[in-house]
């Protein structure tokens, strides 16, 4: 008998349960586990499942951790009662740094440290993105269409806030859905690029609605377009 998948609504479940992090150090990357073996329970009950984080999945695959240990600690997961999940380093280098809204680029070269505006809109910075160190740091912040901040990450840091949002990490990609509606999608490629493949929000009767295909702002199409910062955003809507 070969293992039945997950379901996406079992998935959320467990998301939310574990705080939307590893269970054990509450990292954002993660993988979903079984906590008694799959040939044990035969089904996944959502007790049964937790979320952990790759090197923390590899050591219980490794029994460098015991099951006891992850049953306990997803009782007690590590991002519960915290304001904020613990900041996550993405790797990034070289002298390019590539944002893809859709199918529109916007290219810079030989990049400072600044804080960049990648996402600009009614006059408020919705995605920004800052390097330190080598690393990449990702702000975002997502009002409603009451112009109310709904849902915030600041420099990789998730403020747990999400009243009825919900994410979802899969490989290099996170999801944001609201009430089940995929609202951000953004993809994460190292050494130099970040993808935003979904983005939709609302302010009064302005609408800007993003897919792998175009933007669509208030009912104007762009596609394949070039988008340069001239010390604003890299995509300014207003
Ligand atoms: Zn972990």
């Amino acid at each position: 008998m070969s293992r039945p998948k997950i379901s996406n609504a079992i998935k959320a479940e467990v998301r939310k349960k574990c705080y939307y992090g590893c269970v054990i150090c509450g990292n954002p990357i993660v993988e979903y586990e079984h906590i008694k073996e799959w040939h044990v329970e035969k089904k996944h009950e959502l007790e049964n499942l937790t979320l952990l984080c790759p090197m923390h999945h590899s050591e219980v695959t490794k029994g460098l951790i015991d099951k006891d240990f992850v049953s306990l600690k997803s009782k007690n997961p590590y991002n519960k009662g915290k304001l904020l999940s613990p900041n996550y380093h993405i790797n990034y280098y070289g002298d390019e740094f590539e944002v893809l809204l859709g199918s529109n680029t916007s290219k810079e070269k030989h990049f400072t440290d600044a804080e960049r505006v990648i996402v600009r809109f009614m006059n408020r910075n919705i995605i920004t993105a800052r390097f330190e160190e080598g690393n990449l740091l990702i702000s975002l912040n997502y009002f409603d269409e009451n112009n109310k901040l709904v849902f915030a990450i600041h420099e990789n840091e998730m403020i747990f806030n999400l009243n009825s949002f919900d994410i979802i990490n899969v490989k290099n990609r996170f999801i944001l859905k609201e009430n089940n509606r995929t609202v951000i999608n953004i993809h994460i490629a190292p050494p130099r690029k970040l993808v935003v493949s979904t983005l939709i929000m609302k302010s009064g009767d302005l609408e800007l609605s993003v897919t792998e295909e175009y933007i669509n702002y208030c009912g104007t199409k762009m596609s394949n377009m070039h988008s340069s910062y001239n010390g604003g955003a890299a995509f300014n809507f207003n």
